[in-house]
């Protein structure tokens, strides 16, 4: 598959101002004496994929079942096509395909299309979800029978059973192979073209990449950076310079624009956003240092840069 079909189509610039159909406004929500949102902005417009993305505990599932409606803010509004989650007329717009999802296992697969079909006034025709969740020829398989990658994809095809225009992908693709995840892509990116808009949590930063318009990285409860994939890496602040080095990463730390250091296996990794000053300073401080190799940060660094963990 060529490259660029693996990209989002980007949005075009009268997208961008296109409606917003679910938000968070200034969200806190505490279970107990954990704050697991801690001032949460989110903006969601029509037609457009974003991914989530943050480390475990970061909030973002609690994100989520907020604009599913399924718990409350502690304070700040949580809004989807301008009601509230709660709201029957507002569910009726959306679909979810979560990440622990208990079905009966001794259900076949057109059973379980048939039955999320029936909770919505206008569902998808049985075939068509069939189609667009790639699941010609086991509609007969009972549930237990499928292998991981099947059942996520029949998974999917229930989070679109009521032909949603706002779909939430919690982690869609874990326990599918290359090809499967390629596929299921392809199905993610016709929804947005159809107009509809994804939220997607993802442990995959290329998933991130690959598929979403516009990325957050959520820390703590907070948004701590947002923007498309191209505009996060580039914030992983400058180059990424690796070789081997008996400089300390304490000593690294210090010089002029280096972000961060750590060595790991003997191999010593510094971001610094110019790479040029910084190998200078390192140079005079080290004449032995070798094994030099300065990159581009990927998606990946530049999460870690921002994240800090
Ligand atoms: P993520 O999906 O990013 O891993 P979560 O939204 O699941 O993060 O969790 C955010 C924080 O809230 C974590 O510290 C988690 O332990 C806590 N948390 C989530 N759900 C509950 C709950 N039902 N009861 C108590 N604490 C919870
Ligand atoms: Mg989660």
């Amino acid at each position: 598959m060529h490259t660029a079909e693996l990209q989002a189509t980007p949005i075009a610039p009268h997208e961008q101002a296109a409606e917003a159909v679910a938000t968070l406004t200034s969200v806190t929500k505490s279970y107990g004496p954990v704050q697991a949102l801690d001032g949460l902005n989110l903006t969601l417009r029509k037609g457009e994929i974003v991914a989530l993305l943050g480390p475990n505990g970061a909030g973002k599932s609690t994100a989520v079942r907020l604009l599913l409606g399924l718990c409350a803010p502690t304070t700040g509004e949580a809004r989807i096509f301008g009601r509230d989650p709660r709201e029957a007329l507002a569910r009726e717009r959306i679909g979810a395909m979560l990440q622990v999802a208990a079905l009966p296992r001794t259900l076949k697969v057109k059973e379980h299309i048939d039955l999320f079909r029936s909770y919505y006034p206008a569902p998808l025709p049985a075939a068509e979800v069939v189609r667009i969740a790639q699941l010609e020829g086991i509609e007969n398989r009972l549930f237990e029978a499928l292998s991981g990658g099947q059942q996520q994809r029949l998974l999917f095809g229930l989070a679109l059973c009521g032909n949603p225009d706002l779909v939430f992908l919690d982690e869609p693709t874990v326990g599918m192979d290359i090809e499967a995840r390629r596929g299921l892509w392809i199905q993610i990116r016709a929804l947005a073209a159809q107009g509809k808009t994804v939220l997607l949590t993802t442990h995959y930063l290329e998933e991130a990449d690959a598929l979403a318009h516009r990325i957050v990285v959520v820390n703590k409860g907070r948004v701590v950076s947002e923007g498309t994939p191209a505009e996060i890496k580039s914030r992983g602040a400058g180059r990424l310079i690796r070789c081997r080095t008996a400089l300390r990463p304490e000593l690294l730390r210090t010089l002029s624009t280096v972000t961060s250091a750590e060595v790991a296996d003997g191999l010593t990794t510094v971001m610094a956003a110019s790479p040029e000053t910084a190998l200078r300073e390192m140079f005079a401080l080290d004449r032995e240092l070798h094994s030099l190799e300065v990159v581009s940060p990927g998606l990946e660094d530049a999460f870690l840069a921002i994240t800090g963990s």
